[in-house]
């Protein structure tokens, strides 16, 4: 079999119901560089066919910039390195309803609230109940949290506050992760994907790609993700924090990363794929060809700690590829 006709026969499997094997993923992640036009064609008609012609568009809030007690190398916001970053405290639901607003009236459909933290403390995580009710009440924007390490009770609450996702991310391969964070483990991370998901809760889950990890973790870190069958994966791209151990990590070139979102569509058909940090800066155009590979979501107006395109740019881009936003 030819390996266009090989990358044709597992589409064939996606449209008929059927999953990839592993296999298929692995053989298909190193398909040679002359069919990776193929590879994201086949990956973009399996978005449209499930997904239609949509752009998932979400907003961030990072309601609590900290300096966290973990050590993830990537991380500005980890107390163990010195990143100059300002930190702040939870701001008040007003202040939060506001922005929320704004995420609304500029076409986000998701508006996201992020804590840098571990976990969250009683005292905080009553006070994001708070501003999650404030936000319903008054805004009527679907609300996801991405909060750290969750408990049964605590997940229970965020689901009778009708939250509709929660994030929480593997970060990398399994056979990576000890290099990239030593305060906890993959196990804790995949245990509270576990709490959110028997909650009711929908998932959101995925990873930072570029962290010197290779192609084989790419696809022990996607396959993982198929595993665990999120509604969302969100895939970022290192951008390197001055400061952190991963400051002078080069950048991965365009072409991994378009042949990891085009696998992960093959095996997630259905899932918004979302492109997270590092669109603007770590990909030539924004993202134009991953939205055209398997990838059917962006975050706009900005991350966690660093600034992105307006939602106005970023919406223009989308339309110009003849997407809608
Ligand atoms: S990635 Fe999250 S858990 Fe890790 S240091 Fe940063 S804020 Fe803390």
């Amino acid at each position: 079999m030819s390996t266009l006709e090989f990358i044709k026969e597992c589409q064939e499997k996606v449209f008929s119901g059927n999953h990839i094997t592993s296999d298929d993923a692995e053989k298909l992640l190193n398909i040679p560089d002359e069919y990776l036009k193929d590879l994201a064609k086949c990956a973009n008609e399996i978005t449209r066919d499930f997904n239609g012609e949509k752009v998932d568009v979400e907003q961030l809030n990072n309601i609590k910039k900290n300096a966290c007690s973990e050590d993830c190398t990537f991380c500005g916001q980890s107390a163990f390195f010195d990143t100059g970053i300002e930190t702040y405290q939870l701001p008040t639901p007003e202040e939060v309803v506001s922005k929320a607003q704004k995420a609304k009236d500029e076409g986000a459909e998701s508006y996201c609230l992020v804590a840098a933290w571990r976990e969250p403390s009683k005292k905080d995580f009553e006070k994001v109940c708070k501003i999650i009710t404030d936000i319903n009440d008054k805004v009527g924007i679907s609300v996801e949290c991405s909060l750290g390490f969750l408990t049964q009770e605590q997940a229970k609450k965020l689901k009778e506050l009708k939250v509709k996702r929660y994030n929480h991310n593997l970060e990398t391969a399994k056979s990576k992760f000890p290099e990239i964070c030593t305060t906890h483990t993959y196990e804790d991370r995949l245990k509270t994907l576990g709490i959110a998901r028997d909650a009711g809760l929908e998932l959101c889950t995925g990873g930072i790609i570029g962290l010197g990890e290779t192609r084989e973790q790419r696809l022990e870190l996607t396959l993982e993700l198929a595993r665990l069958f999120p509604e969302e994966v969100t895939i970022n791209i290192l951008v390197p924090v001055p400061g952190t151990p991963l400051e002078l990590q080069t950048d991965l070139p365009n072409a991994e990363i378009v042949r990891m979102f085009s696998v992960i569509r093959f095996l997630l058909p259905e899932s918004v794929i979302k492109i997270s940090g590092g669109r603007e800066t770590q990909l030539d155009d924004s993202g134009e060809e991953l939205l055209q590979s398997g990838a059917n979501g962006i975050i706009t107006s900005g991350y966690l700690t660093m600034g992105g395109n307006e939602a106005q740019k970023d919406r223009q881009m989308i339309e110009k590829i003849g997407l809608q936003a």
